[in-house]
């Protein structure tokens, strides 16, 4: 987890202004913090623009000069250089900058254009326009974002830039033809009165489709009466709302006609409607609510933080009862493997491991050494003691990999019962990041600056030498070589992991995630054709990431999405939220555990969405096939809160909404109106064997 600002100017510790308080990151001591927003912009426009593909070095140096900083909210200023987009006045947001440099791109704008841009919203993508084109019009809908906007460009002294107000659907006749128009917010198509506007042989470029579905679309005007259109790719814009846009209810305005849309309810009447009760966590009707999902390869449960209470207990409930009806073998959560491996030899009668008797130690220990999970690893025990078949036993497995000390332990471990010489080997070989065990995050920078590329090889080679024995060491204990081979993995993983981490940006969460999802492949694997997974993860790591920021603004990937790429619909993403109450997490990393009060949601989130439905506890199915209307109003991208190990509610805007298209993300949503904070494992909870293990003190 980046670590807080100290100070009012920015740093680049603390690296995205919307998620980086949910990821559960170890903390990354950056050097020095950045001395000014010049050399943030210039950072941006290098790695999230120019290596992203953005070429047109004019794009690139408007990017560089217009101040981003001058427009968004008062008090966002030091999230600027995100490469995110940021809540403005009037719900709205000033975009993504990469999406802003992107369309400008595609628009080809030539120095003595004229440019029109509808949604104005902060003034920026005006601006940077304003660089590119002779002249500027910017079209805002709400008078109070255009008269800011104004403001903002005449304050920095950018006199080809006209800002007006009004709806951009109609265009700006007075002034056409234009050699370019953008639209920076998403209709249903592009509207006639742009096509007419545009100039012959000038680009419109405009995000069309239904909420959930859209693309980025460049229209070119070929002749008078030809255009010519060209698909830049899926994108997630606020709507187009307009005379030839959508209307504010989300009916398509031109046509008056959005097949399926309610005319009479609210949404949260909607959601009303659709919600399934959920009865007692310990009622059987419980878990027979998900039968739906039984016949899944994977099912993956959510979690909005890693602290709730109601989401350890529900999700206990499903894996019993999918456990128990319906063969699924294999409980993997987001937890480090060889602590999961403790658990898993104590829940499927396995032997103990000596040195491994006290698992999950390191932070956040209460994400896993808790009551509620106390409370399942006893019942898959004593389930599993009734079941003779070693290989029907449902295993717990950890698919994260945080703790390299442990699985280096583990493979030397291993290696020294079942072949000495080639433990000697490995010794050697893990040698090479034997400084660095007590604080990995450590090694990236030491790997920078001292060449410890061999620790590299050494790690792989020693991975790749495990497997290619895998039928000499398999032979006589399967499950003692899967964890051993495990761990191995994640040693390699994690070296790469820890040295790319220094870097920030979207590679080392995509390592890690792909990581996590390979671990999942294995076990499915090693645990034959018929084995069927449950995966307990944090929403943010089991919702699809292509409709949420992440994917869309970050390139960045998760479990969710590489299950719904590799398994289709036989992977069930089921994802959980909250509206208030309490949540155990820290401040900051390595931080005690608090019991926090979890603010009440935003009023343009989906939380506050489901709140507003009166509906206490409930599972909303949201199967394409089901439920069809609530699925098209929920799609408008909204606010959705992620709280992971910290929570900071003073900043929760910025540190733990991001936006997301809900419907699309999960095929099913459980709501728990109110929750509270997970019980952590304290020493009333120790008394007596066999309660206290694995959880020895
Ligand atoms: N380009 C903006 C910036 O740099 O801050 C970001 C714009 S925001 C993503 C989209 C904007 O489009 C919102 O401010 C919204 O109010 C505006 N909008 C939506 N429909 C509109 C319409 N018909 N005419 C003008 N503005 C519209």
């Amino acid at each position: 987890m980046p670590r807080a600002r100290s100070s009012g100017s920015p740093n680049l510790a603390c690296r995205s202004a919307t998620t980086n308080c949910i990821r559960c990151l170890p903390q990354v001591e950056w050097e020095a913090p950045m001395a000014d927003f010049l050399k943030l912009r210039d950072r941006m426009v290098d790695i999230h623009l120019a290596r992203r593909g953005i070429r047109d070095s004019r794009v690139l140096q408007a990017m560089r000069t217009v101040p981003r900083e001058r427009f968004v909210r008062e008090g966002l200023e030091d999230f600027a250089y995100e490469d995110s987009a940021l809540p403005i006045e009037e719900e709205q947001t000033i975009s993504q900058p990469y999406i802003v440099a992107a369309m400008a791109e595609a628009a080809e704008i030539q120095s003595d254009d004229r440019v029109l841009e509808v949604g104005a919203g902060s003034g920026y993508a005006a601006a940077v326009l304003g660089q590119l084109a002779g002249e500027v019009f910017a079209i805002e809908r709400h008078t109070a974002l255009g008269k800011l906007a104004r403001e903002r460009i005449a304050a920095l002294g950018y006199d080809n830039v006209d800002i007006r107000v009004g709806d951009g659907t109609r265009g700006l006749a007075d002034q056409a033809p234009f050699d370019a128009i953008l639209v920076a917010a998403g209709g249903p198509d592009v509207p006639a009165a742009l096509k007419q506007q545009l100039a012959v042989g000038g680009h419109l470029v405009i995000p069309v489709g239904d909420p959930g579905d859209q693309k980025l679309c460049k229209v070119t005007r070929i002749t008078e009466s030809r255009f010519e259109e060209e698909n830049l790719g899926a994108v997630m814009f606020v709507p187009l709302i307009g005379e030839q846009g959508w209307q504010e209810d989300g009916r398509r305005a031109a046509s008056n006609h959005l097949p399926g849309a309610s005319k009479s309810q609210s949404l949260p009447e909607m959601i009303a409607d659709a919600a399934e009760d959920l009865p007692g966590f310990d009622d059987p009707a419980f878990g027979r609510l998900f039968d739906r999902f039984a016949g899944r390869r994977v099912v993956l449960l959510g979690e909005a933080s890693h602290g709730t209470g109601e989401f350890y207990r529900a999700r206990a409930a499903i894996t019993r009862h999918l456990i128990t009806h319906h063969n699924f073998t294999i409980v993997a959560v987001e937890a480090d493997w060889p602590d999961a491996a403790t658990i898993d030899r104590y829940v499927r009668h396995r032997p103990h491991r000596a040195g491994t008797d006290k698992p999950f130690q390191r932070f956040p220990t209460w994400m896993w050494r808790n009551t509620d999970i106390q409370e399942l690893i006893h019942w898959m025990r004593d389930h599993n003691d009734m079941v003779d078949d070693m290989e029907a036993r449902a295993g717990f497995y950890g698919l994260d990999i945080y703790n390299m000390s442990g699985s280096i332990g583990a493979v030397l471990d291993y290696l020294d019962r079942v072949d000495p010489d080639a433990a000697k080997v490995a010794r050697e070989r893990y040698g090479c990041l034997t400084p660095w065990q007590s604080n990995p995050a450590t090694y990236g920078r030491a790997a920078l600056s001292r060449g410890y590329a061999e620790c590299e090889k050494a790690v792989i080679d020693q991975c790749r030498d495990l497997l290619r024995k895998r039928l000499d060491y398999a032979k006589d204990d399967g499950d003692a070589f899967l964890d051993a081979a495990q761990n191995a993995r994640l040693i390699a993983s994690a070296e790469r992991y820890y040295r790319i981490m220094y870097y920030g940006g979207a590679e080392s969460w995509n390592l890690r995630d792909t990581h996590m999802f390979e671990t999942l492949q294995n076990l499915l694997d090693a645990r034959g054709p018929d084995a069927k997974a449950i995966v307990w993860a944090h929403n943010s790591h089991i919702g699809d990431a292509r409709v949420t920021d992440m994917g869309a603004a970050r390139d960045e990937l998760n479990i969710g999405q590489l299950c719904r790429e590799t398994f289709g619909s036989d992977a069930a993403l089921i994802g959980f939220g909250t509206h208030t109450g309490t949540v155990a997490a820290a401040t900051d990393w390595d931080g005690d555990m608090q019991v926090k009060r979890v603010n009440p949601s935003r009023a343009d989130s989906y939380e506050r969405q489901f709140h507003d439905s009166g509906k206490s506890r409930f599972l909303l199915d949201l199967s394409p096939e089901r439920h069809d209307a609530l699925r098209r109003r929920l799609a408008e991208p909204r606010l959705e809160r992620f709280i992971g190990v910290i929570y900071r509610p003073d900043t929760e805007l910025q540190s733990h909404y991001s936006q997301a298209i809900l419907p699309e993300q999960f095929d099913a949503f459980v709501w728990f109106d109110r929750t509270q904070a997970v019980t952590p494992l304290g020493p009333e909870h120790h008394r007596g064997v066999p309660e206290t293990y694995p959880f020895g003190e």
